[in-house]
């Protein structure tokens, strides 16, 4: 069983939800929560509306999200890519020459997404654990309340087993700043320079580990964006040259892939689109291949998330229809 499947099956199962004394006040569902496909649509039903990837490092939401970010944009969002850390301790070379690979590389995955422009806070690469939250949280809200952001694209907040404290903090403040940013009373120095109150509406979380799923975008018309997204993160990550640099490997052993093509550039997508989104994509990415998550669902690629979206009161519609004069 798929370490999500299985702590799906096991958490809305309500073992451990309800095995105490104390019950919760509304019971957890008997079944595992309805996962909702969110299909590809034409014409742009986001125009208008704003968008933020928000990463710790230029290989996540390539490597995760990317074809759900290029869907979003390419269905009407204005995007943005937000990238929490520099990176600073991935690649080769001196310090320095890290840092500016890795920035080249988002620059570049941020092009390949559609999305407008990069902030990147450059907090200390795999330190973000001694970092002020409440400072990176008045800078996430900034940029909330700036760019208007309505829907964000994040590592989950509460996925088990994250090793990575980039990825557990970077993921939990923006928890934090998505709503707190709508607050009319929370960092007034803002408002005072000309920012209104903006709470973030959608949310898609994805986790490396165990998490709720219940929304499953069918990336199919994506999958070469999110490979374009991949080939860019040549500095770190499973992507970037890694097929041209076995097609390399394997010629100096008088052997061939057929697979990886006859050039550089064809190894390089081959081996994204074939190898790390698909058949080694358990060892390669840590989460199960995206063609095998569509099959589940009828779908050719397909990404998983925690979705939260906007709560919507009843309360109109009660008054209207119970409503009396007076
Ligand atoms: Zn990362």
């Amino acid at each position: 069983m798929k370490r999500r499947d299985f702590f799906t099956d096991f958490l809305v199962g309500g073992a451990f939800l309800t095995s105490h004394t104390q019950q919760i006040t509304t019971p957890p569902p008997a079944t595992a929560p309805e996962v909702f496909i969110e299909r590809p649509v034409t014409g742009k039903p986001h125009a208008g509306k704003v968008l933020a990837a928000i990463q710790p490092h230029t290989d996540d939401i390539p490597i995760f999200a990317g074809g759900t970010v290029a869907k979003l944009v390419s269905e009407g969002y204005t995007g943005y890519l937000i990238r929490t850390t520099n990176d600073e301790m991935v690649g080769t070379g001196m310090t320095g020459q890290r840092v500016l690979d890795n920035e080249r590389d988002t620059a570049a995955v941020a092009k390949a997404l559609g999305l407008q422009k990069v902030f990147d806070l450059e907090y200390r690469n795999h330190q973000m654990d001694e970092i002020s939250r409440v400072e990176f949280r008045a800078r996430l809200i900034n940029l909330i309340r700036l760019l208007k952001i309505d829907t964000i694209v994040c590592y989950d907040p509460w996925g088990l087993y994250e090793e990575n404290p980039d990825h557990y903090v970077t993921a939990q403040v923006v928890e934090a700043s998505c709503w707190m940013a709508g607050l009319d009373l929370d960092y007034p120095e803002q408002l005072a320079a000309g920012l209104q109150p903006h709470a973030v509406q959608e949310k898609y979380y994805f986790a490396r580990g165990p998490q709720i799923v219940n929304r499953v975008v069918d990336i199919s018309p994506y999958i070469d964006r999110k490979v374009e997204a991949n080939v860019a993160n040549k500095t770190q990550g499973p992507c970037g040259d890694n097929g041209a640099r076995l097609r390399a490997k394997l010629a100096a052993q008088k052997l061939q892939l057929p697979l990886l093509g006859h050039d550089d550039d064809t190894a390089n997508r081959a081996y994204i689109k074939n190898i790390v989104l698909d058949f080694d994509s358990s060892y390669q990415r840590g989460i199960p291949s995206d063609k095998e998550l569509g099959r589940k669902y009828g779908l050719e690629w397909a990404e998983a998330f925690h979705y939260i979206g906007p709560r919507l009161s009843q309360l109109d519609r009660y008054i209207s229809a119970n409503s009396a004069p007076l």
